[in-house]
């Protein structure tokens, strides 16, 4: 692993990167044509009705339950400023950013966050508008209401959670570690700017919400941007939730870091490969968007997310095979951490993509059941 002076990606910007309007994701456009994410959850009752392996009642409940802590926190804390409850008199004074850079990090992992990293907070990653799907679940403003807010908190602390690898080999049957990661990012960022909050210093809790998470996690080095869109931890590769706190706290930003992941995913294809949507890019990057979902100005694998979300709607569930078959992620063990040895040195990079197949690592798992009857009767 290398410390770099600038993020990866800033070597394939190619001209202004627009700022994103939170109004132009997939969820939000699909909100509007008839809200295709409750589409999905429709259909996933379809699949519990006809007992289909993998998608049964007890998987449906089971990912109901991983995002219930979502939902409530979602719903009263996230994508505003958190108010201290206990001490609205007494504010730290001119605390050292350095050491309560530290503190803020010791408190991250002790609320249950497995990385943590610090960044600037860049204007390019904050969305210009709220969106319906951010707004739905949040309510933290109305749709099309601006979001302005890097001047007033300069920072921001990115926290990664780790989705269980054995969890995420079911995909694209349910998986239900991005439910029960996303309620672990809800409780830490909320939890966190608590806890900032009480020092005295503006807060602002968010999962999806206020801004992109990938490069805001990347710029705080955390990993590196994939093909597939997605964060690339060292650790885990992309099997990770993002979530994190905007905060006026003064703290010192981290080091970009630089893993391998640009040159490793020039050679590897498998996520355009093997998703079930076409939805990822193979070949070269392009800064050209395929449509408002993208924005222009940098060389990356855009990803066509409409088409993304309308698998989801037809599996019935999300979908995780682009994390599954992706050979960053692996169990954090020995034997992968001698193999990541090369990986970061982008030493034998096809012939790494080659074995990752013939070893059969990625596929699906065969055992996705319960093996109890999961058939229905009326309650
Ligand atoms: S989530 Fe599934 S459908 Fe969407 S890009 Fe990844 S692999 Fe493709
Ligand atoms: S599957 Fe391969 S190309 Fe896709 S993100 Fe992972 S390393 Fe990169």
């Amino acid at each position: 692993m290398k410390y770099v002076k600038e993020p990866t990606y800033t070597q394939f910007i190619t001209g202004d990167i627009p700022r994103f309007d939170d109004r132009n994701t997939a969820f939000s456009k699909g909100h509007r044509e008839g809200n295709k994410y409750t589409s999905m959850h429709n259909q996933c009752v379809e699949n519990l009705k006809k007992c289909k392996k993998g998608k049964t009642v007890i998987d449906a409940a089971t990912f109901s339950a991983g995002a219930t802590v979502d939902y409530v926190v979602r719903r009263n804390l996230l994508g505003r400023e958190i108010v201290p409850v206990y001490n609205t008199v007494h504010r730290l004074k001119t605390p050292d950013p350095k050491k309560i850079s530290r503190i803020v990090k010791e408190k991250a992992q002790w609320i249950g966050a497995d990385l943590v990293g610090i960044a600037k907070t860049d204007p390019r990653w904050i969305y210009t508008h709220w969106g319906e799907q951010n707004v739905r679940y949040s309510q933290a403003a109305e749709v099309g209401d601006p979001i302005e807010i890097a001047e007033n908190y300069p920072y921001v602390i990115v926290m990664a959670h780790e989705m269980g690898y054995e969890i995420v080999r079911r995909s694209p049957a349910v998986e239900a570690d991005t439910d029960i990661e996303y309620s672990r990012g809800a409780w830490c960022s909320a939890s966190l700017a608590t806890f900032i909050a009480e020092l005295g210093y503006r807060a602002i809790p968010a999962v999806n919400e206020i801004g992109i998470n990938v490069p805001l996690a990347v710029d705080a080095g955390l990993g590196e941007a994939g093909r597939n869109g997605q964060l690339i931890t060292r650790d885990y590769g992309p099997r990770v939730r993002i979530s994190k706190v905007f905060t006026n706290l003064p703290l010192v930003s981290d080091t970009p870091i630089d893993i391998g992941v640009q040159k490793f995913c020039e050679v590897c294809e498998l996520c355009s490969i093997y998703c079930p949507s076409k939805s990822l890019m193979k070949k070269e990057r392009t800064d050209q968007p395929w449509n408002l979902h993208n924005v222009p100005g940098m060389l990356k694998w855009p990803i066509k997310a409409m088409q993304c979300l309308d698998f989801w709607v037809k599996n019935g569930n999300h979908c995780s095979v682009c994390i599954r078959v992706c050979p960053w992620n692996k169990p954090n063990n020995l034997l992968h951490k001698f193999v990541r040895f090369f990986v970061e040195r982008n030493i034998m990079n096809k012939t790494i993509v080659y074995f990752d197949q013939a070893l059969g690592y990625g596929k699906q798992a065969k055992d996705i059941g319960y093996g109890i009857d999961t058939h229905l009767e009326n309650r």
